[in-house]
């Protein structure tokens, strides 16, 4: 398949030609792992998902890339407020859950994972917690600081953004008003107000204000005790395992003006070169039009929406009836609708025979993807095939609903229906054929007093468990 997908570097959508034939680096900014995630933040990982599907699908006629995806998990570093000052958010949740930051890491991690499983979101080839790759970030700028890059001030060391000619170029950051808002900036210390921590000393430690409890997570370093700053992270985590150029970096829109600024400024000045080629960023999930975020408590997990009684493939289809570079709000009634949809396509698929792959149809649902992953028209193609299971199911290895486990899921369910039920159904079907419709609404509430409803379709009736 042949993409083309949107680069936020280059501000266009342009042909993806892969650094090695075949083969393709893929980085995701991982999770903060202080609290759940947000169904949010699930759209983030479910989109880099459909990413890497697309680039591994492969055809008759041609291979998907193979493709080695990392992903970090933010563990240490990510201060409350995305900038350098404030504690750091692994402290706070621990606080608040009255354990140590360490094991709440841990046990956000376990939960995140699992909804991402439940997503349907395949694992990375790497999983890398970032405060596993403690040496590998002080190395980093260690070479930083012999390159020049680096300068000292009271709560760490911090990086000179005026040295690099082109800093900010992927958020196309208006420099010089950037400065003019230099006022309110509360680091004084700072030479740049673009300038960033790359380590920070623990409090402690620090010679200056000592005001923050003591950190639980601290290593020792070349310029003191302390914890790296939040953007090292990725630029060590991504170079060490994908080389100094790789393809593709993900992560949401909210990361452009400061956590992948930094990134490319920490790539570019230790290896003096462009070292990703695409950076494709989701949008957002809103609430009435304001971004799902923790910050502000508008959010929903994967549990909540459990709760109320709806399934994971649902928000996905929710999902993926929305580009992934446009906004979508979240309401409810959005995704009662997406069940329906999705739990329509099941039911569709169920009663249909296997048929062969259509080369014409494969062709439009490809082509939908390869636009820079269309998939609201490449549901719209999925639709107009569900009479033929086989297709479907080629389409669903690069949307991921999981749709030929729940048709198998479905079918066993059927499979199950007591005895009881079955003769009740079929004492129906003939009130229905005799017309005696009275008589069908009277076993339709038998039925549905054992816990079965039955649904009448072209096919003869359906049955589930209510
Ligand atoms: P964080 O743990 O804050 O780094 O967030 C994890 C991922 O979720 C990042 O890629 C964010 O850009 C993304 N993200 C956060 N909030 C939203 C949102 N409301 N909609 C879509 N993506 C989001
Ligand atoms: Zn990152």
């Amino acid at each position: 398949m042949e993409l083309r997908l949107y680069n936020t570097l280059a501000r266009n959508k342009d042909s993806f030609i892969p650094i090695e034939a075949g083969k393709v680096g893929l980085y995701t900014c991982g999770f903060t792992v202080y609290d759940y995630a947000h169904i949010g933040n699930l759209r983030s990982y479910i989109f880099a998902d459909v990413l890497k599907r697309a680039l591994t699908f492969s055809t008759q006629s041609e291979k998907g890339y193979d493709v080695k995806h990392v992903e970090n998990i933010t563990d240490v570093g990510h201060l409350v407020g995305d900038g350098d000052e404030g504690e750091d958010k692994m402290e706070v949740g621990a606080r608040k859950a009255g354990k140590s930051a360490f094991e709440i890491a841990e046990y956000f991690t376990k939960v995140f994972q699992k909804d991402l499983e439940k997503s349907n979101v395949l694992s990375p080839t790497t999983w890398a917690p970032a405060t596993k790759y403690i040496p590998e970030q002080i190395e980093f700028i260690k070479v930083l600081e012999q390159k020049g890059f680096t300068y000292k001030i009271t709560d760490g060391i911090y990086f000179d953004t005026s040295k690099l000619s082109d800093y900010g170029k992927l958020a196309q950051l208006d420099l010089a008003n950037l400065r003019e808002g230099a006022r309110v900036e509360a680091n004084k210390e700072k030479k740049n107000i673009t300038d960033f921590a790359l380590w920070k000393f623990s409090p402690a430690h620090s010679t200056g204000s000592g005001h923050l409890p003591k950190r639980q997570m601290e290593w020792e370093s070349p310029w003191g005790t302390g914890f790296p700053g939040w953007h090292i992270e990725c630029s060590a985590i991504s170079t060490k395992f994908l080389g100094e150029r790789f393809d593709i970096h993900t992560g949401g829109i909210d990361h452009i003006p400061v956590h992948h600024t930094n990134e490319i400024a920490q790539n570019e000045a230790r290896f003096g070169h462009k070292v990703v080629n695409v950076w494709m960023h989701n949008d957002f999930m809103t609430v009435n039009g304001t971004k799902m975020s923790k910050s502000l408590g508008n959010l929903y997990t994967l549990d909540d929406i459990e709760k109320r009684g709806f399934t994971p493939m649902a928000l996905r289809y929710l999902f993926l009836g929305t580009h992934y570079r446009q906004k979508l709000n979240f309401t409810w009634e959005a995704l009662e609708g997406a069940q329906i949809s999705y739990n329509r396509i099941v039911r569709t698929l169920v009663d249909m025979d296997k048929g062969p792959l259509d080369d014409k149809e494969l062709n439009r649902f490809t082509a939908a993807i390869a636009d820079d992953l269309n998939t609201p028209q490449a549901l719209a193609v999925l639709w107009n095939n569900t009479h033929n299971p086989s297709l479907v199911y080629e389409f669903d290895k690069v949307l991921g609903l999981g749709l030929e486990k729940a048709v198998s899921s479905f079918i066993q369910s059927q499979s199950d229906i007591p005895e009881e039920v079955t003769k009740l159904v079929s004492e129906r079907e003939q009130a229905r054929k005799n017309r005696d419709w009275i008589q069908s609404d009277i076993l339709r509430e038998r039925i549905a007093g054992l816990g079965w409803a039955v649904e009448d379709s072209q096919s003869g009736p359906k049955v589930s468990k209510t």
